[in-house]
């Protein structure tokens, strides 16, 4: 088989890691195996090889196409053919970045070490000094995750599950707090430390709709991670059947149930709100139909708040203000106070939003009735 059979194989097994920035779990129209387009935070889209060095695992994950009782080709490239493979699309000018993840193929530190090499290679033979995120396998050694560290700009973890009897649910072979938690508070200890890659980032994904977890444990789970570390942030996978798994004949998880929980993500990562200022209904569900930010807004008592005094952490609680916008109404109403709403508006607060949960220099904004 050639190394481009084998890359068609390996990226395909690789879809269902999401790639960095936002949730775009498409290949690129590009006709050419592993090349994905991620989108960045200001909307320019970012081409990444994105594959596994190997599709053989040894865990019988239920959702995942790549678990051991499944039954289809199984390869494998090496370090060396994988680094040549990504340095021929990267040399052309097709792609920004490597995501490299791995099925656990024996023991996981040999997985981890050969990912380690394929990053080492491309680092130090072949000079390579652009975006690699590398993917730590459940379980991995702590010095071989520190080495990865010190080779990739990101790196991450998938907890997949929001506690232990959920991934139980999922997987026989993964301990939650063992090989993942621990895992995780491991990259955090390190991020930071690595004299190469210092402002190195770390991320981890879940996958959704896979067992009974509510958006209320997915939610608890991620605002105690956000606390203890510093998680940069989550994607959520939606799950999809796959044929021949454990879960082939479970209905999929709707694409609109991962976008509430990225809004309400959204909201204990950048807002740093408490899950209790969440709301959900009596299944510990979020709505599909309204804005977690506005639900949350309905139960609060602050509101009207003052534009012109009102503390930062309360801003940024009004539906159409953001985390930039509500630091730069403090910067600017130091100098000269707020007046009318139009001003407002400049700063990029959507008005419109706004208007019933804000006061201007006493007057409210709208005929809203509190
Ligand atoms: S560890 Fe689980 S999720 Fe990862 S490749 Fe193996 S079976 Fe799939």
């Amino acid at each position: 088989m050639t190394t481009l059979e084998k890359m068609k194989i390996l990226t395909d097994s690789a879809q269902y890691d999401l790639c960095d920035y936002v949730n775009h779990n498409k290949s690129s129209q590009i006709n050419l195996p592993g090349i994905y387009e991620a989108i960045g935070h200001d909307g320019c889209k970012i081409p990444l090889f994105k594959t596994l060095l190997t599709n053989k695992c040894k865990n019988d994950c239920k959702y995942c196409i790549n678990q051991s009782k499944r039954n289809f080709t199984r390869l494998e490239l090496s370090p060396e053919e994988l680094a040549k493979a990504f340095l021929g699309y990267y040399n052309r000018g097709m792609v920004n970045g490597l995501f490299l993840s791995s099925g656990i193929s024996g023991d996981v530190d040999s997985t981890m070490e050969k990912q380690i090499e394929t990053v080492h290679l491309l680092r130090n033979k072949y000079g390579y000094d652009d975006y690699i995120h590398l993917k730590v396998v459940p379980g991995a050694s702590k010095d071989s995750i520190k080495r990865a560290m010190a080779l990739a700009n990101r790196v991450s973890i998938n907890i997949e599950a929001a506690t232990p009897s959920g991934l139980a649910e999922l997987s026989s072979t993964k301990d939650y707090n063992k090989d993942i938690l621990k895992r995780l508070s491991w990259i955090n200890s390190l991020q930071h430390k690595s004299t190469t890659y210092p402002n190195s980032t770390h991320t981890t994904q879940l996958i959704v709709g896979a067992n009974n977890e509510s958006d209320k444990e997915i939610l608890t789970r991620m605002e105690k991670i956000y606390k203890n570390s510093d998680l940069k942030r989550t994607y959520f996978s939606a799950f999809t059947p796959i044929e021949e798994t454990d879960l082939g004949n479970k209905q999929a998880c709707s694409t609109d149930r991962t976008a509430k929980l990225y809004n309400a993500d959204s909201l204990l990562n950048d807002y740093h709100y408490n899950v209790k200022e969440l709301v959900f209904d009596e299944n510990d569900k979020l709505s599909l139909e309204q804005d977690p930010k506005i639900l949350s807004a309905e139960k609060m008592d602050i509101f009207p708040v003052e534009i012109n005094t009102a503390p930062f952490v309360e801003l940024i609680r009004v539906p159409g203000i953001g985390v930039k916008s509500a630091r730069q109404i403090i910067s600017i109403r130091k100098k000269m106070p707020f007046s009318k709403k139009e001003e407002l508006k400049k700063l990029g607060v959507v008005v419109d939003r706004a208007e019933p949960y804000i006061k201007i220099s006493g007057e409210y904004q709208t005929t809203f009735d509190f």
